[in-house]
Formats: C-alpha cells, sequence, structure tokens
C-alpha cells in the first residue's frame, strides 16, 4: 500500500484528519480538487464573517451620532471589500496548504475517486492506502424550478463582480438570513422568501420570533409561506415568480438577483461508492456509525458529506478524534449532543442545548426568558432588541438550553456552552456573580421564571 490513510477532500474535516495523522507517524496522502480548507475557509464561515463584519461599520457610523460624533457615511466600495477578502483567504488557503506539508503528509491536487476499495485515482494516477477517509463535504442546491440556473447559491454570493442593489433571497436557513443581514447591512432593498411561517426551522421558537422583529427592524422584507415558482430573465434582471406554499395567487419581484439558499446536500454523486460498496441514506449522504466507520470497514466519513451536524468545529472534531483514534492510541468518539451554534445576524443568535420544543418533549421545562434593549441603543437609538432565554428541566434544574439573540451571542454562549455540557444547574447560574455592566450578566441575573412547559402545554 502507498499509503497507511488517504483522504478526499481538503476540507475541515479532511485537513485536521490528515494532519494530525501524519504527526503521529501515519503515511498519509490526501487529496482536493478545488482549494486547500475547503467550504468553510473559502466560500463559508470565514468570508461570510468577513462580509458580515464589513455591513457592521455602516450601522456603527450611524449609531455613533447618539454618542456625540460626526461621521459623514460615504458610499459602501464592494469591489474593495471582495478584493480584500480575496486577499485574506488566499493567504489562508496557502496556510493550509504549508500546514499539510510541514505535517509530513503528501498532497494531490486533484479530484479523487475510488477504483476499488483500497484503490483511488487522482489524475493519472492510481494510489493504494489502508484506510481512507471520505470528507467530502456538501453543495448547494438549487429548487428545481424553471429558470433555477438564473439564480445564484451561496458558493457564488462571494464573488459578485457587483453589489447587488435589490436581492431576492429564497429560503430561511441560516445561510439564508445571514446573506439577507449582508447585503441589507451594505444597503441593499433585500426581500427573503420561504415556506414556513417564521425563519430558522429547528431552533427555538421564542429565537425565531425574535428574529423576525430583527430582520423587519434592520428593514427586510419578508414574505413568509411562500414557495418559488419560476425564473426569468429580463436583461441583466431577473424577475422571481413565487406564491403561496398551499397553491393561490402568484406574486412577482423584479431584482438585480435571486439568491437561492435552498439547502445543500451531501457531496457524493462520482466517487465510485456504489463499486466499493460505502451506502448511502435517503438523503444521499454516506451512513457512517458511531466510530464514522461506513459500511465498509476500513473505509470512514465525517463531516458535512455524513449530513449530520453540519459545522465546522464538528468536521475539525471529528477528523481529529479519528487520527487519534486509528493511529494516536486514544480511541475516542465526538458527542453531537449540546453543539453550540450561531447565526450571525444583525444582531446575531447562537445557542446551545434543547429549545423549549425539543425539551419539553422529554419532561417538564422551567422557561426563563427576558427581551431588553441594550444600554448602547438607548443613546444610538437604534431600533434593536436582545432576547436571552434559559430552558431548565424541572426536575433535575438543569440547564439544558440556552438561547440568546442580541450583540455578542456567539461571544457570550460559547462560554455558556462549558457550563451546559458539564451539566450546570440554574442554581449553579444563580451563584455565579454577574460581570457589571454587560448583556451576558442577565444569564446569571434571571430570578423570575416565565412559565413551565411541558408535552400538554407545548402542544396548546
Ligand atoms: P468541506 O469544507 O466542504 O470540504 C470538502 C472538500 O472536499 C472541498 O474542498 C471539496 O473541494 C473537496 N472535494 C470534494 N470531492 C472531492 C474529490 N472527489 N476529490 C478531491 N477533493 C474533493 N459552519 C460553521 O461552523 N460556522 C459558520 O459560520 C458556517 N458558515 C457557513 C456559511 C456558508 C455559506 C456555508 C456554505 C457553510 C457554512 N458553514 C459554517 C458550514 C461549514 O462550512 C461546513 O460544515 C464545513 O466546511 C464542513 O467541512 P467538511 O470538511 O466536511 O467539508
Amino acid at each position: 500500500m502507498d499509503f497507511d490513510l488517504f483522504v478526499i477532500g481538503g476540507g475541515s474535516a479532511g485537513v485536521r484528519c490528515a494532519r494530525i495523522s501524519a504527526g503521529h507517524g501515519a503515511r498519509v496522502g490526501i487529496a482536493e480538487e478545488r482549494f486547500w480548507g475547503g467550504t468553510c475557509v473559502n466560500i463559508g464561515c470565514v468570508p461570510k464573517k468577513l462580509l458580515v463584519q464589513a455591513g457592521e461599520y455602516g450601522g456603527w457610523a450611524e449609531d455613533a451620532a447618539g454618542f456625540g460624533w460626526t461621521i459623514q457615511k460615504g458610499p459602501h466600495d464592494w469591489s474593495k471589500l471582495i478584493a480584500a477578502k480575496d486577499r485574506e483567504i488566499t493567504r489562508l488557503e496557502g496556510i493550509y496548504r504549508k500546514l499539510l506539508a510541514g505535517a509530513g503528509a503528501t498532497v494531490f491536487d486533484g479530484r479523487a475517486v475510488f477504483i476499488d476499495p483500497h484503490t483511488v485515482q487522482v489524475g493519472d494516477r492510481r494510489i493504494t492506502a489502508k484506510t481512507i477517509v471520505i470528507a467530502t463535504g456538501g453543495l448547494p442546491e438549487r429548487p428545481p424550478i424553471p429558470g433555477a440556473e438564473l439564480g445564484i447559491v451561496s458558493d457564488d454570493a462571494f464573488y459578485l463582480k457587483t453589489m447587488p442593489r435589490r436581492i431576492a433571497i429564497v429560503g430561511s436557513g441560516y445561510i439564508a438570513v445571514e446573506f439577507a443581514g449582508i447585503f441589507r447591512a451594505l444597503g441593499a432593498e433585500v426581500h427573503l422568501i420561504y415556506r414556513q411561517p417564521l425563519p430558522l426551522r429547528g431552533f427555538d421558537h421564542d429565537l425565531r420570533e425574535a428574529e423576525v422583529e430583527a430582520l423587519r427592524a434592520q428593514g427586510i422584507v419578508l414574505h413568509p409561506g411562500n414557495l418559488p415558482r419560476k425564473v426569468e430573465a429580463a436583461g441583466d434582471r431577473r424577475i422571481l415568480t413565487f406564491g403561496g406554499a398551499q397553491g393561490g395567487d402568484a406574486q412577482t419581484i423584479e431584482a438585480d438577483l435571486v439568491f437561492f439558499a435552498t439547502g445543500r446536500r451531501a457531496n457524493t454523486a462520482g466517487l465510485g461508492l456504489e463499486r466499493i460498496g460505502v451506502e448511502l441514506n435517503a438523503k444521499c449522504a454516506v451512513r457512517v456509525d458511531e466510530n464514522l466507520r461506513t459500511t465498509q470497514p476500513h473505509v470512514y466519513a465525517m463531516g458535512d458529506v455524513t449530513d449530520r451536524v453540519n459545522l465546522t468545529p464538528v468536521a475539525t472534531a471529528e477528523g481529529h478524534a479519528l487520527a487519534d483514534t486509528l493511529f494516536g492510541g486514544n480511541p475516542r468518539m465526538v458527542s453531537l449532543w449540546n453543539v453550540p451554534s450561531a447565526v450571525f445576524t444583525s444582531p446575531p443568535i447562537a445557542t446551545v442545548g434543547l429549545s423549549e420544543e425539543q425539551a419539553s418533549v422529554l419532561g417538564a421545562v422551567d422557561i426563563y426568558l427576558t427581551q431588553f434593549t441594550p444600554m448602547r441603543h438607548n443613546l444610538s437609538g437604534r431600533k434593536r432588541k436582545s432576547m436571552m432565554k434559559l430552558v431548565v428541566d424541572k426536575d433535575s434544574q438543569k440547564v439544558v438550553g440556552v438561547h440568546m439573540l442580541g450583540e455578542d451571542a456567539p461571544e457570550i454562549v460559547q462560554g455558556l456552552a462549558i457550563a451546559v455540557v458539564m451539566g450546570a444547574t440554574k442554581a449553579d447560574f444563580d451563584r455565579t456573580i454577574g460581570i457589571h455592566p454587560t448583556a451576558a450578566e442577565e444569564f446569571v441575573t434571571l430570578r423570575t421564571r416565565t412559565r413551565t412547559t411541558d408535552l400538554a402545554k407545548a402542544a396548546e
């Protein structure tokens, strides 16, 4: 065999797995067909956050007037922002490549496909390995409607030549609401068209309602309960027709850009998995057991290609755990329980643990909830609210869910996630002294229970 381990895909999961395995002394090869660092570094978390940060400056310039500053806000230069973002991404991509080479892994630039269970082909080379890891990530999907190819997906949004002035975003998952916030903050008229009554399906109901208020306060036009029907071109412009999810009259929006953020699928097509006995689930994601093993015992899969919790820190944790298990003499698994996550809207959302709806199915929960105008905005005059919520198991008094919409929510909830993972109780939160004056201190001073919810109450 050429290698002890061959990794297909140089994204968050693959790079970590290859690098740590090589560090443990394994002979490692890794193939990447597009860009090192994968989705997160090139067309995901990192450039997205830079665009979010670009938008924030505009709001802060306006807020400053309430604090006595006279700041003339000039026009925003999209091409300057994209050029700066591209420089940073190129720098990061180079670091990823160097990290692998530095660890002693052999790097292949090209697409890898399975020839047989122990052989992959990259370009004109056939490579054999004892163990193979599939870490090929996911891809954005367009809805099956006429003219869907006239719309863009998130991959394209990072390379737009000009900033759209009017944009119709279809979808209401985190990518849809984040880009709605980015384009709105940079001055565009933004329409969000989505099927559900509330955005961010799967998140806590109070958070979703608070998000609606926040999106509206930002000036984003919401079209809930709608499905896209077709896209047509009118010169450079696009006409999106959409209508009620249950049928009914159609509406149209003419926009510079139609953006589909309607979901992602595991990147498994054309890998030759059918040739080697690796089974997929109903959504074409690779089926794995709790040790990340596929239905072919020496082939593993991790990260978005397995479509479980599709987040970078999960992908890297899985890559690291598998490397330690296979080559580091330290067998371990990654728990997908209590994975914290954030939505970088304006203001952002962060959450860890169970929503009120999920928790109340398992037993009665005490809910502590507060909403307030952050101190800064009493002076800035910006219409902005924060919301914080604790979901506490009534019997054990363990805090099983922490949810926040408000400035710095991801920075605050990351710390609280440790407490939740450790099983902290509401009494532990209560005996913790706050840091004053902060928004975060609200989490340790919530004394009045808002309500108790059990399954029967949740069903009302
Ligand atoms: P990827 O990073 O997608 O890497 C897979 C790699 O495999 C790709 O580089 C691909 O080119 C390569 N590849 C595929 N097939 C082959 C082949 N046959 N041969 C060789 N190479 C191949 N997560 C967060 O935690 N926080 C965020 O804020 C966040 N924001 C996001 C924003 C957007 C717009 C998107 C799209 C995603 C975001 N994510 C975020 C999700 C995060 O990017 C993914 O969970 C993460 O990148 C998954 O890592 P991965 O290694 O599984 O896959």
